[in-house]
């Protein structure tokens, strides 16, 4: 085992919406700033459901971050996985033991599922956390319907294929709808009719309602949505167990299930427990209003790694909105530590949140007055704040691409690809 201590002026660990927008602020400022993620891209998290439904190509939501920072030399990027972080040393070691130490400690290294000790979700659910997560659903989906067309196209029939999608949050609507809309729209143009006919789509979630964050209004309108896809919703049932046949729902009955999508929690990914720092609500860090962590000089925690006061005694919700802002306003608050300026504490601008359902069919809260919309005109927002938000040219350009083709004409270019099933 190597012990190689290399300084850096900043260490930021995880590249997601937080942890690159304060790297591209360190860079504009050509301070040394050492990048690390486990994998070579930046992950766009909001469109995994369309990896996963084959709408969108995994190149089209991974961002490469040699080439995000190509033009900024004074950032390093890292390739590794971080296997402990020592936040009060604001250090990090290597499976190696390599150990890298800095100035200022950012960790930024965002969320991962939460099952809640539910049996058999860890072995027979999909999460979607990642671009392997995405990929290794898109696959399993795939095969069920290959599985189901060959039968059909032998016997006139097939089994029936169930997907669970657990969790009625943004994830579980976005993920439910899409493979509900590629049942009935996109289905029919590639397999056996049968197959269409033979799949069901099931939403469980504890609550009374889907996306609890949103109006009433919104909520019947998603409800309504999904149920014109052929989703059957089933609302004030949990999951307790998942079994590689089927779901047990809490009220003792079951449920089959060939696939099963588990969207129903999220907490700190483990590496932000190793750091020594107090962990609050989900596993995360709550931090000073300037993003700091109490009582620990030079540390940084944003994004989905941390609780951020809200200003008026709440904590902000998990969005790409909030990482990014926090990922820039760190940036600047690091500058002001490295050259005996002020930090500020995070203002956050509030756009509101929203989630898509179908094609022409989304809802979205816009903006700090929550402004409501529907239909057409949220689905339009939806997808141009996601293209937007869209880490780099390249991904943009290829889900411009997409997007048309599949909600226009109702193609699916990505239905062979993927990686095996787990
Ligand atoms: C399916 C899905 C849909 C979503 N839809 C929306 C949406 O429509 N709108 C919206 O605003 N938000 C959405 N979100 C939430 C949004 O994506 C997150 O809030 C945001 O990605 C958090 O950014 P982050 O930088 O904190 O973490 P992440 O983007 O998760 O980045 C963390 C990075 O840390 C790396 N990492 C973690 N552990 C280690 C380690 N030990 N070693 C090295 N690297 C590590 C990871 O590889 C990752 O790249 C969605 C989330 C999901 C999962």
């Amino acid at each position: 085992m190597s012990d190689t201590v290399r300084d850096y002026q900043v260490i930021i660990v995880g590249a997601g919406f937080a942890g690159v927008a304060a790297a591209q602020r360190l860079a504009k400022e050509r301070i040394r700033t050492l990048l690390i993620d486990r994998n070579n891209y930046q992950q766009f998290q909001p469109l995994l459901y369309q990896v996963a439904t084959a709408q969108l190509a995994a190149n089209d939501v991974a961002a490469p971050l040699r080439s995000l920072f190509r033009k900024h030399p004074s950032v390093r990027v890292l390739t590794a996985e971080v296997s402990s972080i020592d936040a009060r040393d604001r250090s990090v070691t290597l499976p190696d033991g390599t150990v890298f130490r800095s100035d200022v400690l950012v960790i930024s290294a965002g969320a991962e599922v939460n099952y809640f000790g539910t049996p058999g979700a860890d072995e027979f659910s999909y999460p979607l956390y990642s671009v392997d997560d995405a990929t290794a659903l898109a696959s399993s989906l795939v095969e069920q319907l290959d599985r189901a067309d060959t039968a059909a196209a032998t016997h006139g029939d097939c089994e029936p294929i169930d997907v669970v999608v657990v969790g009625g949050g943004p994830t579980g609507v976005e993920t439910a709808g899409a493979i509900g809309e590629t049942i009935e729209r996109v289905l029919p143009h590639y397999f056996h009719d049968a197959v269409p006919r033979r799949c069901t789509v099931h939403l469980v979630d504890h609550g009374d309602t889907v996306l609890k964050p949103f109006s009433e209004k919104l909520q019947r309108y998603t409800r309504r949505s999904l149920e014109r896809l052929g989703v059957v919703m089933l609302m004030g049932t949990g999951v307790s167990e998942v079994r590689a046949d089927g779901v047990t729902l809490s009220d003792g009955s079951t449920l089959p299930a060939h696939v099963v999508v588990w969207a129903g929690g999220l907490k700190a990914r483990s590496v932000v427990a190793s750091a020594g720092l107090e962990t609050g609500r989900g596993g995360r860090v709550d931090v000073d209003a300037d993003l700091t962590a109490p009582g620990v000089p030079g540390v940084y925690v944003l994004g989905d790694a941390a609780n951020i006061p809200d200003g008026s005694g709440g904590t902000l919700p998990q969005l790409g909105s909030v990482a990014m802002q926090s990922g820039k306003w760190a940036g600047r608050n690091i500058v002001a530590d490295l050259t005996g300026g002020q930090r500020r504490p995070f203002g956050y601008v509030d756009k509101g949140f929203m989630a898509m359902i179908g094609r022409m069919s989304a809802v979205a809260e816009v903006g700090p007055k929550r402004i409501e919309l529907t239909g057409p005109l949220a689905f339009a927002s939806w997808l141009a704040v996601h293209a937007a938000l869209l880490p780099q040219a390249r991904a943009r350009i290829g889900a411009l691409a997409s997007w048309p083709r599949d909600y226009l004409s109702r193609s699916r270019s990505q239905f062979v690809v993927g990686n095996r099933p787990r």
